[in-house]
């Protein structure tokens, strides 16, 4: 008597095992992380499938896509099952990386006549090929995306430059076309890089949306661990989207991490060959359709083009 009971516990079996809980309970109050996990789990996930890079060869995989039509088909491929996004380099015939505009060109038209996924042209070195005139020539052709690598590090064995003078200019030749610059993040220093451009009005881009590319697991750069993956995200600014490619082995361990912590992917044979541990993969699709896979098992549903374009601003 007198002693206070809790109401809300009185008279209330538990739910039965598979039983709908009764919307007539009263509600716990949601738990920030609950919030945080639907509201990430609810985005659409932006798919990038990066078909031939400038590192990987025939060696490494025997059907790697190197003409303009073997890179434009695999790339319609990908978009068909699911990428939203294409990362395009080009190669000359013998499979050296090539900076050439018709191969651009060719490459764009090719895909633009079949599909609407996005384009993102590279803006690299082609593994240290390429002068700075030649790491622009893609842009000419009027990608939907261009990479933008935010700083200088060690690559392998070489040393993969982008100066802050570079990086200005770099800025302003995507910038001015109206292309949206993907920002290539190797390291969490490179996002203050790229960040310090806003106050000087070269970045995020023509809408004023940042779309980053953790980019992990490459010597030289950051590692592909989650607190590092974590951290990177945390140095971002605000309403940053993001997305993170990784190599090798690693592709798929971050790419369930992203998927799951509202972030987007990157997949593809630039990053890897191997669908799993010593089996190539049939093809960039097959990447691809395994993110889609996972993503439907999570009820994570996946961007189209449109609605890529919608999020990056493209
Ligand atoms: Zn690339």
């Amino acid at each position: 008597m007198g002693k206070r009971v809790d109401q809300s516990s009185m008279g209330v079996a538990p739910p039965r095992l598979g039983a709908r809980v009764s919307s007539s309970r009263p509600r716990r109050i949601q738990r920030e992380g609950d919030v945080t996990l639907a509201a990430n789990l609810a985005k659409p996930l932006i798919i990038s499938c990066a078909i031939t890079g400038s590192v990987t060869t025939r060696r490494d995989h025997p059907s790697l896509p190197i003409t303009p039509s073997q890179i434009a088909t695999s790339a319609i491929e990908a978009a068909e099952v699911g990428a939203a996004c294409v990362h395009i380099h080009v190669r000359e015939d013998d499979g050296t990386p090539s900076c050439r505009g018709e191969l651009y060109h060719e490459v764009f038209e090719r895909i633009r006549s079949r599909s609407d996924v996005l384009i993102c042209a590279t803006t690299g070195s082609g593994a240290g090929r390429f002068d700075e005139s030649g790491r622009l020539a893609a842009l000419a052709h009027a990608p939907d995306l261009a990479s933008f690598d935010a700083g200088s590090m060690n690559f392998g064995e070489r040393v993969f430059e982008n100066s802050p003078a570079f990086l200005r200019e770099l800025a302003r030749q995507i910038t001015s076309r109206g292309i949206v610059p993907e920002i290539e993040c190797f390291d969490v220093g490179q996002i203050g890089n790229a960040v310090r451009l806003e106050s000087e009005g070269l970045l995020p881009g023509p809408t004023g949306k940042w779309w980053f590319q953790f980019c992990l697991g490459v010597a030289g750069g950051a590692p592909p661990t989650p607190s590092v993956l974590l951290t990177m995200r945390s140095h971002l600014p605000p309403n940053a989207e993001w997305s993170v490619l990784a190599i090798g082995r690693a592709q798929l361990p971050m790419s369930l991490i992203a998927m799951v912590e509202g972030g987007h992917i990157r997949t593809g044979m630039e990053d890897n060959v191997y669908y799993r541990r010593g089996e190539l993969a049939a093809s960039n699709a097959q990447f691809v359709q395994r993110l889609v896979d996972l993503a439907g098992e999570l009820d994570r549903p996946v961007a189209t083009p449109r609605e890529a374009r919608e999020l990056l601003g493209a």
